[in-house]
C-alpha cells in the first residue's frame, strides 16, 4: 500500500494533509515555501521511524492531550506515522509481551519521547518502577541509543512540575541526562499538558530538518515558547488600565487582568493566548483562571501557591514589585489617571523577549 493510500484508508484526503502540512509549518515560523518539504518530510514518516513513549512520575495528561484532537486527526496521523513501538498507556500488549516491543525498538533508530518527571538518584528509585525496574534506569538506557529525546509536559521538562515539589527527588530528563552524561540532543516541550500543536510541530520540524528547531536557554523551541504570555493577553488592557480583579464574585471585575490573584503570565513565555486546548476550545486565563507558569522552570515548585496573590512579583523591566503596592496605586481608583498609566506604560514597553535567552542550532 503506497504511503497515501494508507492515509486514504483513514479517511485522510491528500487536501486535509496538505492543510495540516501548511497549518503546521506557519506555526512554526516557516516560510510557504517549506511546505512541500515538510510534506515530503511527512510522506516518508509514514515508513514509520520508531518511536519510544516512556511515562514516568505524570498523569497521563500529556498522552490524553495528544490524542483529544479532533478531524482531521493530528494524532492519528503522527502517532500512526510514527509507529509508536512502546507506550505503556496506548499500547495494546501488555507484560512480556510490551518488554519485547521495547527491545525490539531499543534496537532502532528510535526518537525517544518522554512525559513525567524521573527519580533523581537511586534513593528514591522506588518512587517510580516500571516493570519491576526502576524509571531511571530505563530512561538512562533509552536515552544513551535514542537519535533525540523529547521531553513532553511540564513533568518531563527541567522544571519537573508538579512531582519536582513533592519530597520524591524527582528532576526533569535534562538532570538525568546532565548526571549520567548522556549527550543525545533534547527537546523541551512544557506546558501541563503539552499542546499536541507543540509536539507535531516539533516533530514535523526534527523530520524536515533532522535536527531540533531553534530552542531557547531551557531547550524549548522558539516557535511555540518565543513570547511572553503577558505581551498577547486578552487582559492585557484591563493591566494597562490598571484594573485587577480581587473579588471572584464582582462581575464587573470578571474581566479585568489576573495579576494579583497570582497570574505568571509576565514570567511565563508560551503561545497560550495565540493557540489554545482541545482544538481551541480554550485556555486558562480565557476561562478565568490566572496563568500558573507551567511552561517555565519555575512551574510549581517556585510559582505556587498558584491562585495566591504573590507578595512580591517580578515585572521585567521594572523588578521586584510589592503586590499591595501595585494594589494600591494601580488598582486604586486615584491611579487609574496617570501613576497606574506611567507604570504600565513602562511595563508594556519592557515587557518583551528580550532578556529570553536563544540558543544555537543543535
Ligand atoms: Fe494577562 Fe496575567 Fe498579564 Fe494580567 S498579568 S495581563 S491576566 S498575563
Amino acid at each position: 500500500m503506497g504511503n497515501f493510500d494508507l492515509l486514504k484508508a483513514k479517511g485522510v484526503s491528500r487536501r486535509d494533509f496538505m492543510k495540516l502540512v501548511a497549518a503546521t509549518t506557519a506555526a512554526l515560523g516557516l516560510p510557504e515555501l517549506f511546505v512541500p518539504q515538510a510534506a515530503s518530510a511527512l510522506e516518508q514518516a509514514l515508513k514509520k521511524p520508531p518511536v519510544i513513549w516512556l511515562e514516568g512520575m505524570d498523569c497521563t495528561g500529556c498522552t490524553e492531550s495528544a490524542i483529544a484532537t479532533l478531524n482531521p486527526s493530528p494524532a492519528e496521523l503522527v502517532l500512526d506515522m510514527l509507529s509508536i513501538r512502546y507506550h505503556e498507556t496506548i499500547m495494546a500488549g501488555s507484560g512480556q509481551t510490551s518488554e519485547e516491543a521495547y527491545q525490539s525498538a531499543l534496537k532502532e533508530n528510535f526518537v525517544l519521547i518522554v512525559e513525567g518527571a524521573c527519580p533523581a538518584k537511586e534513593e528514591y528509585d522506588r518512587f517510580c518502577m516500571v516493570g519491576g525496574k526502576p524509571f531511571r534506569t530505563t530512561l538512562i538506557e533509552a536515552a544513551r541509543k535514542a537519535q533525540a529525546i523529547i521531553a513532553i509536559g511540564s513533568c518531563a521538562s527541567e522544571g519537573a512540575g508538579i512531582p519536582g515539589a513533592c519530597a520524591s527527588g524527582a528532576v526533569g530528563v535534562g538532570e538525568i541526562l546532565r548526571t549520567a552524561g548522556i549527550s543525545t540532543p533534547l527537546i523541551n516541550l512544557p506546558c501541563c499538558p503539552v499542546k499536541p500543536t507543540t509536539l507535531i510541530g516539533t516533530i514535523v520540524y526534527y523530520l524536515t530538518y533532522h535536527k531540533a528547531p531553534p530552542l531557547d536557554s531551557q531547550n524549548r523551541p522558539l516557535a511555540f515558547y518565543g513570547t511572553l504570555l503577558h505581551d498577547n493577553c486578552p487582559r492585557r488592557g484591563h493591566f494597562e488600565n490598571g484594573e485587577f480583579l480581587t473579588d471572584w464574585n464582582d462581575p464587573l471585575q470578571k474581566q479585568y487582568c489576573l495579576m494579583l490573584k497570582g497570574c505568571k503570565g509576565p514570567q511565563t513565555y508560551t503561545d497560550c493566548a495565540q493557540v489554545w486546548w482541545n482544538d481551541n476550545a480554550n485556555f486558562c486565563i480565557n476561562a478565568g483562571s490566572p496563568c500558573s507558569g507551567c511552561s517555565e522552570k519555575s512551574f510549581y515548585k517556585e510559582f505556587s501557591p498558584l491562585y495566591a496573590k504573590q507578595e512580591m512579583f517580578k515585572l521585567p523591566g521594572i523588578g521586584q514589585i510589592n503586590a499591595d503596592t501595585v494594589g494600591a496605586v494601580i488598582g486604586g481608583a486615584a491611579a487609574v489617571g496617570l501613576g497606574a498609566h506611567l507604570i504600565a506604560t513602562a511595563a508594556s514597553g519592557r515587557l518583551s523577549s528580550k532578556d529570553h535567552d536563544r540558543k544555537e542550532d543543535m
